[in-house]
């Protein structure tokens, strides 16, 4: 079975332990980095490592990030009153994207799924929580995705922070059920926040 260097092999084998990289593209991509420059892969191996390294979590919203607070958190022009909850930090840099929303956000990292034995004391709700009792917050809009998993996430937050007094939103079903927001267009992103509806 030997039909490449050692090397060439274990890259091989890293490379496929990565999401979305079957057997076919790891090999690719292996060969692909054997034909870069010396400089190129330097500079690509020494960028994961120093994103895993230096990446953190925000200590407000939990999003990924290289501070204590992250820009948006430590920002003097976003609207403290509002609180976007989104499940990963991909779904926060599709709003950002937008350019649109001005309030800031909340990043449970993942989604209530009793199938999968997730449940809401594996996101970061209590964080969630703890923010609305200390922070002025007037609305908590949840954006996290139309999926079953997202769904039973809304409702649980629904649920948990209606006692408080604060406001809860759902965003709008423009979006496709199942969709991930990441691969929404900003339109249809837009579309789904300005149609919020009061849960
Ligand atoms: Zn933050």
């Amino acid at each position: 079975m030997d039909f490449y260097s050692g090397h060439i092999q274990t890259l091989i084998e890293e490379l496929g332990k990565l999401p979305g990289i079957g057997a076919r593209s790891a090999q690719r991509l292996a060969f692909h980095i054997i034909n870069m420059p010396e400089q190129g892969v330097e500079r690509l191996a020494q960028a994961m490592v120093d994103a895993k390294k230096n990446v953190r979590y925000c200590k407000r919203c939990w999003t990924l990030t290289d501070d204590e607070l992250c820009p948006i958190c430590s920002s003097s022009s976003r609207d403290e009153s509002t609180i976007m909850v989104v499940e990963n930090s991909r779904d926060l840099a599709a709003y950002e994207k937008t350019g649109e929303y001005r309030g800031l956000y909340h990043v449970l990292h993942g989604a209530i799924s009793p199938a999968l034995g997730i449940g809401p004391g594996d996101i970061r709700l209590k964080e969630l929580m703890g923010r609305l009792a200390a922070e002025p917050v007037k609305e908590v809009i949840v954006a996290t995705n139309s999926s079953l998993e997202g769904e039973t996430t809304a409702m649980y937050i629904s649920k948990l922070v209606k006692p408080t007094g604060i406001k809860v939103s759902r965003i709008a079903s423009g979006v496709p059920v199942g969709g991930d927001l990441e691969y929404i267009d900003e339109v249809t992103l837009l579309r789904a926040l300005e149609g919020r509806t009061e849960l």
